[in-house]
């Protein structure tokens, strides 16, 4: 049960510290005396990990608010494409996004195809891996892709970096989402009482782990596995982003697997625009690279993260102000 207190814990420290900085502040090197500046990150739906993971940032970021005039707070959001779209279009400073969607958008491909390369996108830093992560109920008899077939299954909201992935291992594993299943584009905070009402067999959620949404559908009387995304090797041939990832199975111990879960994934990042201030993007990497230890003591998804895993894996160039404090601590 560590996971959960860790999880509620990082929750409650980052509301904890989101809103309560002062209003005013001393003209530090990055504040206007007198002047707050304040920012907004994007997440993802309450249970996943970019929530509370936002919420640490934002929490290290606060920590310093009266010396840089800076208070962050964050924004349960749809997930990646939403908030890349969001802060190309400034209702959002900074969003967190999984690496694929990052390359897709500066590459002009998939849900950008239409409207092109999105040449204001930068990036700030990379966090922990993510997986494709799918859940499937027992009683429907799903434990692999390919049980899948006939199954009314949740792919993801649009806006989720989740449901590119899901079609993605769909069609690696011949399954067409229109016609072999009867799919759903819900956002995954949904996933889990859909499933255990029965309104889905499974579910695709692409997130680190542990996460909210897999510990609710595994703690209820509906029984889940978690299914291995496994002979997708033409995925990953074919695209940069993906990499092989293992779920481990001490996360979900009422899930019914006794054995880690393999699958692919892909980094997490933090993404800006050219035009969000080059003071306000060094702050929240000094903040993060300052606050390493602690940030990853914050959550379990970060414990393993080391230094140089913040500048890899961007398909945007960096901001100026995040090449600016990678280049002083000797990161790049
Ligand atoms: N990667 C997911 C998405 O963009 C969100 C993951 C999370 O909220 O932790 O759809």
């Amino acid at each position: 049960m560590r996971m959960v207190f860790t999880g509620i814990l990082s929750l409650i420290a980052g509301a904890g510290l989101v809103g309560c900085g002062s209003e005013t502040t001393a003209d530090g090197e990055g504040g206007v005396a007198g002047k707050t500046d304040y920012i907004t990150i994007g997440t993802g739906g309450v249970t996943g990990v970019y929530y509370p993971v936002g919420g640490n940032l934002a929490a290290l970021l606060n920590a310093d608010t009266a010396e840089h005039g800076i208070q962050a707070s964050v924004e349960s959001t749809g997930g990646s494409v939403y908030n890349i779209n969001a802060v190309l279009s400034g209702d959002l400073d900074f969003g967190i996004c999984q690496a694929d969607r990052q390359y897709q958008a500066v590459k002009g491909l998939k849900e950008w195809e239409s409207v092109g390369a999105q040449d204001k996108l930068r990036a700030v830093f990379s966090l922990y891996t993510e997986t494709v992560t799918l859940a499937g109920a027992d009683d429907a008899g799903i434990k692999t892709l390919a049980d899948l077939k006939g199954k009314a299954v949740n792919i993801g909201n649009p806006g989720s970096g989740t449901r590119e992935n899901a079609l993605d291992v769909l069609k690696a594993a011949g399954l067409d989402a229109e016609s072999d299943i009867r799919s759903q584009g819900i956002k995954s905070s949904e996933s889990p009482k859909l499933l255990q009402d029965g309104r889905i067999d499974a579910f695709f959620f692409t997130s680190g782990h542990p996460a909210g949404v897999f510990m609710q559908v595994t703690t209820n009387l509906r029984k889940v596995w978690l299914i291995p995304i496994e002979d997708v090797d033409g995925l990953l041939d074919s695209a940069p982003y993906y990499l092989k990832t293992t779920i481990p199975v001490a996360y979900y111990p009422n899930a019914l697997n006794t054995e880690d879960i393999p699958s692919i994934g892909m980094k997490t990042t933090l993404v800006t625009s050219v035009d969000t201030p080059e003071e306000t993007v060094y702050r929240m990497v000094k903040a993060v690279v300052e606050g390493f230890e602690t940030i990853k003591g914050m959550h379990d998804a970060l414990k393993d993260l080391t230094r140089e895993d913040l500048v890899d894996g961007h398909s945007a160039p960096f901001h100026p102000g995040a090449e600016r404090y990678f280049k002083e601590a000797g990161l790049l």
